[in-house]
């Protein structure tokens, strides 16, 4: 528990944390990766470079301080990031040297503002937020040991296929290297993988949502090659693409996220995506037609143009087993954009899910809200550091 005092200096030092909070946590990633460089193996190295980790970080420890005497609020953005951290193998004993490193940046930036009182305050409320994550995690590796098949960190897999699903997406068909039977997952959900790059002198994880059905045999992801002529092309998309053979092996967390769908459940659902972010719902959609064909679904996604367009076929086939389905395709390239109309008179009592790049789900997400949907019907990924949306007008 709290002391009243410390609860209140936190509150009341919280404003300027805010205001600070880039430069805060910028230093903090630079002193903590000079104080341990083995932490880069487990770090995105592009979300540093952009800014997008610092972020994160910032606005947590802001809604942290914001609600340190209630906690509670927060779970559901805990148990988001407790994902992520689960996922990424995160222990209990990284936090100490978060925190540590957390408290300096903090005394770095605001000079001698940062008070004795105030930094023993910040270490007191620190200490507490990180006890819900660890507890929160604890039950997520426990509950992962204990599932049939399920494994904690992360286990060996076998690169067994490679399709090409579009002129910058292709899917990776995995199997673990023991042999044994996987663990159940829920559709919507994501995994770690981890590799050395020649040439990296770190080990590089990303996420990947799964394209597949759960079953006991085999993971499938789907991996758009990261190319932009303004940034460095991605690392971890590129190698798949054009150096990952089938033979392979890669180490792979097991599933993890909470953007799932319970698909025997009978609202009907509205999947809308933005280019690669189609990958979650490839796996509700293959789940919807082996579980519960006949629930209401409607497909939405938006390309830029027919050549990058994945999965043309297998959503074909999908039509054919799903009786109440529609799958709806914009090109913006063609001038068939998607507009905010596209998003509007659709069924209030459905329940909605969106995924894709930042801009598009702004725009998505808000057309929702404008459209009369109301916000806990509607449910939202980004495949980047937990992300705020754009707040409701
Ligand atoms: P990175 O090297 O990580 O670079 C990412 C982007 O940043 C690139 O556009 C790059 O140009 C830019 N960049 C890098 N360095 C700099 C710099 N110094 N300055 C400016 N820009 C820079 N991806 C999929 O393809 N399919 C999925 O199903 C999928 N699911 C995901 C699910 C989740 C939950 C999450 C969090 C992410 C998911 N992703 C998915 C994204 C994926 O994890 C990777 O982020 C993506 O593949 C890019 O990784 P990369 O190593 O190729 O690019």
């Amino acid at each position: 528990m709290l002391s009243a005092k410390t609860i209140e200096i936190v509150k009341s030092t919280a404003p300027i944390l805010e205001m600070r909070g880039k430069e805060i946590t910028t230093t903090f990633y630079r002193n903590l990766f000079v104080k341990h460089p083995e932490l880069l193996n487990i770090f995105n190295h592009a979300n540093q470079e952009k800014g997008r980790q610092q972020t994160a970080l910032a606005n947590t420890v802001t809604a942290a301080a914001h609600y340190i005497d209630k906690l509670e609020v927060l779970l559901p953005v805990v148990k988001q990031i407790a994902h992520k951290h689960r996922s990424l193998a995160i222990k209990p004993e990284h936090y100490p040297i978060v925190g540590e490193n957390l408290l300096e940046a903090i005394k770095e930036v605001l000079g001698e503002a940062a008070t004795d009182e105030i930094i023993g305050a910040w270490a007191e409320a620190y200490g507490a937020i990180a006890d819900v994550f660890i507890a929160v995690e604890k039950e997520m590796y426990e509950e992962v040991q204990e599932a049939a098949g399920g494994w904690a960190d992360y286990k060996d897999f076998i690169v067994m296929d490679k399709v090409r699903e579009s002129e910058n997406i292709t899917s990776i068909v995995l199997k673990p290297a023991d042999g044994q039977a996987l663990p159940e997952f829920k559709p919507g959900q994501y995994m770690t993988i981890r590799m050395t790059i020649p040439g990296e002198q770190y080990l590089m994880n990303r996420q990947y949502s799964l394209t597949c059905s759960p079953n006991r045999e085999y993971y499938r992801i789907s991996v758009k090659k990261e190319l932009l002529e303004s940034s460095p092309d991605g690392k971890v998309s590129n190698y798949l693409h054009t150096q990952l053979k089938v033979g392979d092996r890669l180490e792979v967390t097991a599933p993890a996220g909470d953007f799932t769908l319970n698909v025997m459940e009978s609202e009907p659902v509205y999947f809308i995506a933005g280019g690669v972010g189609i990958t979650p719902f490839m796996s509700m959609l293959h789940t919807l037609s082996e579980r519960n064909p006949e629930r209401k679904a409607v497909l939405k996604h938006a390309v830029k143009n027919e050549q990058v367009q994945p999965f043309k076929e297998e959503i074909k086939q999908l039509a054919q087993r799903l009786s109440n389905f529609e799958a709806l395709f914009y090109m913006s390239d063609d001038k068939r954009k998607m507009t905010s109309e596209d998003l509007q008179g659709l069924d209030p009592s459905g329940i909605y899910y969106v995924c894709g790049p930042a801009g598009f789900m702004n725009f998505a997400v808000s057309s929702l809200r404008d459209a009369g949907i109301s916000e806990d019907r509607i449910h939202h990924e980004f495949f980047g550091p937990a992300m705020q949306l754009e707040e409701s007008k």
